[in-house]
């Protein structure tokens, strides 16, 4: 397991689900991990009793409002004085209702390119300012297998926030690397969480024959993915998309 102990790292979206997982097995590994929540503050608060005030601070924001993003960074770097890693994890997937999704454009857009594409970058900006100033650290963006592979035209404005995420890791890890600001980009195809259990019951038949390891991620591989980036050890991947996709590369 990667050692992360004395590393202070913000994950997003951390109450539930991949983040919560990451949380878990970041804190393990003997981080400090602020755990970020939309709105279940119960979550966020059993996973922070569970892993002890020591090692978890438990931080609210709805990364729907502009301005949000910046405000959360600020509150998460009070508290130990600094973040070493931000693990932006926080994300939806509303599917458009409309039955001609080309035709009549949803609101799903602009919601879901706030959340997963607007406030991540928020976020990096204000990590690669404080980065700047202590010399150096690690931006972990979790996007997606749709970005590579397209979606359903109800879901396509999922898809293009997930490929915008990769592009701006991409961007980050060019734009910085000489100031020591590394950024990865993790891409699960289907994970078992809340966001993707009803898909994936719905179509286990189809999974099972599509994914040549027969099942979909569980979210602890997806933890270990982020834990080993945000461990520092492989620099030299920066700006690099991992592609967590059990072999099958549709
Ligand atoms: P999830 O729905 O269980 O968790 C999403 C998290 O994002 C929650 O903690 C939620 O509180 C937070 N969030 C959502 N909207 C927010 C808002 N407005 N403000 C603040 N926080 C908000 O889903 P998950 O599967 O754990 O997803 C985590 C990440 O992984 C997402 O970025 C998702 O797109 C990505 N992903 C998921 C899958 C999958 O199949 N589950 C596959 C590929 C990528």
């Amino acid at each position: 397991m990667a050692d992360l102990t004395g590393k202070v790292i913000l994950v997003t979206g951390a109450s539930r689900g991949i983040g919560a997982a990451t949380a878990r097995t970041l804190a393990h590994a003997g981080a400090q991990v602020i755990i970020h929540y939309g709105r279940n503050a119960t979550e966020a608060q059993v996973l922070v009793e569970d892993l002890g005030h020591d090692h978890a601070l438990p931080l609210g924001a709805d990364l729907s409002q502009p301005g949000a993003a910046a405000e959360l960074f600020q509150r998460a770097a009070a508290w130990q004085g600094r973040v070493d890693v931000l693990v932006n994890n926080a994300g939806i997937a509303p599917t458009a209702t409309v039955d001609d999704p080309v035709g009549e454009w949803s609101a799903a857009w602009a919601s879901t390119l706030q959340v997963n594409l607007v406030a991540t970058a928020d976020l990096c900006r204000e990590a690669i300012l404080h980065f700047r100033e202590r010399g150096g650290g690690i931006i972990v963006n979790v996007a997606s297998r749709a970005a590579f592979r397209g979606d359903n035209p109800d879901a396509m404005h999922y898809a293009a926030s997930k490929g915008g995420v990769i592009a701006l890791t991409r961007s980050i890890a060019r734009g910085y690397a000489r100031e020591n600001v590394l950024a990865y980009a993790v891409a699960p195809g289907w994970v078992s969480t809340d966001m993707a259990q009803a898909y994936i019951e719905a179509h286990a038949d189809t999974i099972a024959r599509e994914i040549p390891l027969g099942e979909v991620v569980p979210p602890e591989e997806v933890a270990n993915t982020i834990a080993f980036v945000a461990s520092g050890l492989v620099r030299h991947m920066t700006g690099a998309t991992l592609d967590l996709n059990g072999a099958s590369y549709v």
